[in-house]
C-alpha cells in the first residue's frame, strides 16, 4: 500500500469521480458521526438535518416516535459498503476487477465509485462488455 493518494489507475468503463470527492468526503463524515451517537441522541442529530431541509414545521410535528438505526453497529448489517482509507482503492482498484478465467467480477466494490447503485451498474456494464465485447 503506498497511500499516495494519487489518479486511481483507470480501465476501460471507469469514469471520472473527481466533482463527486469533496461530496462523498462529506457523507462518509457524517456517517461516522451518525454511528458514534447513542439512540436518544440520534434523534436530535436527525431532526436538526431535516429542519435544514424542511424548517421549522419539522419540531412541530414530531411526535417523539421514530426509530434510528446506525448501519454499522447493526448486528447482520456491520456497515453499509467497503469504506477505502487513503491510498487503499488506487492499491486496490485494478485487483478488484480481474478476470480470473472465465470468471468476471462485478459489483459496486469493482467500480471508482464503491458504496454506489451508479457505480454497480458501471461494474455491471463492463462486466458484461468483457464477456461479450461485440
Ligand atoms: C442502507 C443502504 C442505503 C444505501 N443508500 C444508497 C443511496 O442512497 N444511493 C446509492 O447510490 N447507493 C446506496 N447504497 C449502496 C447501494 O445499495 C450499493 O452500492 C449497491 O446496491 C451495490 O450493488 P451490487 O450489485 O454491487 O451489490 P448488491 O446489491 O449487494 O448485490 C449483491 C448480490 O449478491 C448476492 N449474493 C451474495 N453472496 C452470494 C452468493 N454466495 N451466491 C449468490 N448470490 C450472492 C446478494 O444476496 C445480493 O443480492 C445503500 C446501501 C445500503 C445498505
Amino acid at each position: 500500500m503506498n497511500g499516495a493518494g494519487g489518479a486511481c489507475p483507470r480501465a476501460p468503463g471507469d469514469v471520472d469521480v473527481g466533482s463527486a470527492r469533496p461530496r462523498l468526503a462529506g457523507v462518509r463524515r457524517r456517517h461516522a458521526r451518525w454511528d458514534s451517537l447513542t439512540e436518544g441522541e440520534r434523534y436530535a442529530f436527525a431532526l436538526d438535518d431535516m429542519e435544514q431541509l424542511f424548517g421549522p414545521v419539522v419540531r412541530s410535528e414530531y411526535t417523539g416516535v421514530g426509530a434510528t438505526q446506525s448501519r454499522t453497529r447493526a448486528r447482520y448489517a456491520l456497515g453499509q459498503a467497503a469504506m477505502f482509507t487513503p491510498g487503499q482503492l488506487h492499491d486496490l482498484h485494478p485487483a478488484t476487477r480481474t478476470v480470473e478465467g472465465r470468471v468476471h467480477f462485478a459489483g459496486e466494490h469493482t467500480s471508482l465509485k464503491p458504496a454506489w447503485i451508479e457505480g454497480a451498474l458501471e461494474s455491471a456494464v463492463r462486466a458484461f462488455l468483457e464477456v461479450d465485447p461485440r
